[in-house]
């Protein structure tokens, strides 16, 4: 079968009854998917537009590098739709603390101006501006990647995730995990360190156990486009295990396109198909689902 050589925007899906929420996307990197660079306002305002127009009226923008951090504190200011949540993506934590080792995918590291500062002094800037903004309302991505990571850079991810985890306590904010092949050692750090009032696994990965393990805490877990793609049943196993009332959603934008758009740019616009894939999966009406993300979503920020 070929495979589509289609790249450009997927079409725009029809509206949700009700309003929802994006819990998790990186809108500098949607905005700058065509131009290769940092977004201008109006490519901003028109992808929010875009995705307001078919009921994601709301979202959680994430900067998980320096440069995103400092987008991130910008633009949460400039428009009430968005929150934010700021953090130093596991994968950067080892860029910063030096680490250039190559990991079980293959990749060999590509440090960029950024990682010349030192981890220590990354995570304080992640502090200042999650004190310093209201519109800040969680800590992440923050987690563990076995799947990017060796040795050196696995202990590494792990001081950063605990410091992460501190400073979301520190602060009275929402967690936003990154779990990627790490699901014990996750659980096991939350579990000895104590775990934020509010816990996300964003772009949840697990199956039931990791379901239950999560339900049994009350950590939410935020459901993405793979939740959609044919080969995860295990991930629909695991959504139907969970409670209503611990579901999110997110685009974890511009990653992860729903399917039958993989491989095509992702966007907020995009959510629709994977609240309906939840409304599916679990059997409940689609205007039930909208409103629970919603509520839950509030629960989990406060209210924007
Ligand atoms: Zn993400």
């Amino acid at each position: 079968m070929a495979r589509t050589k289609e790249r450009g925007w997927p079409p725009v899906p029809e509206p949700l009854p009700l309003p929802v929420v994006d819990n998790h996307t990186h809108l500098e990197s949607v905005v700058g998917w065509s131009t290769e660079g940092w977004a201008d306002s109006s490519d901003l305002a028109a992808q929010l537009d875009r995705a307001a127009a078919v009921g994601v009226t709301r979202l959680v923008q994430v900067g998980c590098d320096l440069d995103a951090v400092a987008w991130t504190d910008r633009v949460v200011r400039a428009d009430a739709r968005l929150l934010g949540a700021v953090a130093i993506h596991p994968n950067e934590a080892v860029l910063h603390a030096g680490v250039h080792e190559v990991a079980p995918d293959g990749l060999d590291p590509d440090p960029q101006e950024r990682h010349a500062v030192p981890l220590d002094e990354a995570l304080a800037r992640v502090g200042e501006v999650a004190r310093a903004n209201d519109r800040v309302r969680a800590i992440g991505e923050t987690g563990l990647d076995h799947f990017r990571a060796g040795p050196r850079g696995r202990e590494v991810q792990r001081e950063a995730f605990r410091a992460h985890v501190a400073l979301a306590k520190e602060l009275g904010l929402a967690l936003q995990i990154h779990d990627r092949d790490a699901h014990d050692e996750v659980v096991d750090v939350l579990l000895r360190d104590g775990a934020p009032e509010r816990t996300v696994f964003h772009c949840f990965s697990g199956g039931v156990e990791l379901a239950r393990v999560a339900a049994e805490h009350g950590w939410y877990c935020s459901f993405a486009g793979p939740v959609t793609f044919k080969a995860n049943d295990d991930l629909r196993a695991a959504l139907r295990e969970l409670p209503p009332a611990l579901v999110l959603v997110e685009t974890d934008a511009p990653y992860l396109t729903v399917t039958p758009y993989r491989g095509r740019p992702n966007a907020p616009y995009l959510l629709p198909g994977t609240v309906r894939a939840v409304a599916e999966v679990t059997g409940r009406s689609l205007e039930e689902v909208c409103a629970g993300v919603a509520r839950t979503s509030e629960q989990v920020y406060g209210a924007w």
